[in-house]
């Protein structure tokens, strides 16, 4: 059982979450961080620094210290989570100096990659650090029962990847990661509308375009939207309609890629296993589930039942946090 000292975080590309089971989420916001670069000072962590993207003097930057779901950035990552740390246990009234953390790690991450997650939740001043596998955290947060030898198969879009597990007995039978997310769905956004109406958009433009008209591959009725950028051509600011059907084409070899990874678990399934995905269907998670479309779209493609996870942005940091209670009965990444 965790006591109060005992936290669980979701350390994701997108999105950063502290989950203690006593108070629930403790923190969640964007995994920004923005520096000054003359004197390398921390000047704001989390949303703060997410509205200065883009948007910040020369000698301030705001940078996103994962990419591809594990630490681009070693010393960025240990300052944001020290942080983070202060601030969520502010928020959980308690001043745990030095909590143990169980922390998750992308099934598709190296054992150095590994490391430098553990090193980095330790040097921001955990106690005792527990890496599991993030699929199996994102299914424990969805609800679902990984310790029974049923396949649990959990699909989750984050930011910079996407990760299909099928889960049975607290361990994972099959996996694919790949390094497509909703980042690149975002960059998608932007080449496209460079490559058709020569106007340069930023990340949070196309994150809001994407979240606003953006489409899986279904049949829909047509949104559009007006977005503004600087024209290429005359450098001046200009204004374009988008529509969602150009957008839907533009995200097309992303999202397939993403289907891709989905069939390819679930042809590694084991047989005996087979037949409860057919019942039990498949759990989409993390926020590119939130995409419109999406649940329809892949239960036509794949024929099992898509079930949208209870909260998408939460399932992981629920998951971690909850993870000690099963810890003896789940295979952990790092002794
Ligand atoms: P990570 O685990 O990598 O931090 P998250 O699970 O927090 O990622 O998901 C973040 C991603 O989900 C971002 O790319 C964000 O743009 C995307 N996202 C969030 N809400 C929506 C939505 N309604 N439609 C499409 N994408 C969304
Ligand atoms: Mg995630």
């Amino acid at each position: 059982m965790l006591s109060t000292s005992e936290i669980g975080i979701d350390l994701g590309t997108a999105n950063i979450l502290v989950y203690s089971k006593n108070k629930g989420i403790a923190y969640n916001e964007p995994s920004v961080v923005a520096i000054d670069t003359d004197t390398k000072n921390v000047l704001a962590v989390g949303q703060e620094a997410k509205e200065m993207i883009g948007k910040t003097p020369g000698k301030i930057v705001a940078i996103r210290p994962l990419k591809d779901g594990v630490i681009a950035d070693f010393d960025v990552t240990t300052q944001m989570l020290q942080h983070i740390l202060k601030k969520a246990s502010k928020k959980m009234g308690l001043s745990i100096r030095k909590p143990n953390v169980v922390v998750c790690a992308p099934s598709g991450s190296t054992s150095v990659e590994r490391r430098a997650i553990h090193d980095a939740v330790r040097n921001a001043g955990a106690k005792k650090i527990t890496l599991i596998e993030e699929p199996v955290a994102a299914a424990i947060g969805s609800g679902l029962p990984v310790d029974e030898p049923v396949a649990n198969v959990v699909v989750d879009i984050g930011g910079g990847t996407t990760e299909v597990a099928i889960i049975s007995f607290g361990g994972i039978v099959a996996c694919h990661s790949i390094r497509i997310g909703g980042d690149r769905l975002d960059d998608d956004i932007i080449q496209h509308v460079r490559k058709v109406y020569n106007v340069l958009i930023g990340e949070r433009t196309a994150e809001n375009i994407k979240m606003g008209i953006g489409y899986a591959l279904v049949d829909h009725e047509e949104l559009t939207m007006d977005i503004r950028g600087r024209d290429l051509v005359t450098g001046l600011p200009k204004t374009v309609t988008l529509s969602s059907y150009e957008v839907r084409n533009a995200l097309k070899e992303s999202l397939l890629h993403i289907l891709e990874a989905i069939r390819a678990t679930l042809e590694d399934c084991p047989a005996e296993l087979s037949g409860d995905i057919v019942d039990r269907g498949v759990i989409l998670t993390g926020g590119g589930a939130l995409m419109k479309g999406m649940e329809e779209w892949l239960s036509e493609e794949i024929f099992v039942p898509v079930h949208l996870a209870p909260s998408p942005l939460e399932s992981v940091a629920i998951g971690t946090g909850k993870a000690l209670q099963y810890i003896n009965k789940l295979q952990t990444a790092v002794k």
